[in-house]
């Protein structure tokens, strides 16, 4: 009896597709809400000439705080872009560095995970190491 391989076309590869696409758009909704406040927020600081001291200080924090968000949104959104592209190219759930493919239960909380659990360990000691060697050279 000949195996069956799955599809990159499969039903699971096009539910996947639809929650990742689904996850992309509630993403670019909250970015778009977030510029949205982001301009408004500079528009009536510009706009009220007088204002003192204290509110200013609190509005820019409020703002520091929506760039802040928008950074992760944003990198929330490339990194379902890839997802998304990974699905495309038939790759999506395989680990990107031993290219094992990745826990079903680690995929399901982790939608864009492009490691195995053991890969990604290993990558976050590197980065940790990389960081403490930038460190080490200033
Ligand atoms: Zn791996």
């Amino acid at each position: 009896m000949a195996k069956t391989l799955v599809e990159p076309t499969s039903t699971s590869a096009e539910k996947l597709r639809t929650m990742l696409l689904d996850k992309r758009s509630a993403v670019q909704q909250q970015i778009n809400e977030l510029l949205a406040q982001h301009r408004e927020h500079y528009s009536t600081t510009h706009n009220d000439s007088v204002l003192d001291l204290e509110d200013m200080s609190l509005r820019d924090s409020t703002a520091e705080q929506q760039l802040s968000l928008l950074e992760s949104r944003n990198r929330t959104r490339m990194m379902l872009d890839t997802a998304l592209r990974r699905l495309d190219d038939g790759e999506y759930g395989l680990c990107e560095d031993c290219g094992a493919e990745i826990n079903p239960g680690r995929l399901k909380a982790l939608p864009f995970a492009k490691r195995c659990l053991s890969c990604q360990h290993q990558a976050e000691v590197l980065e940790k190491i990389a960081r403490q060697e930038d460190r080490s050279d200033m």
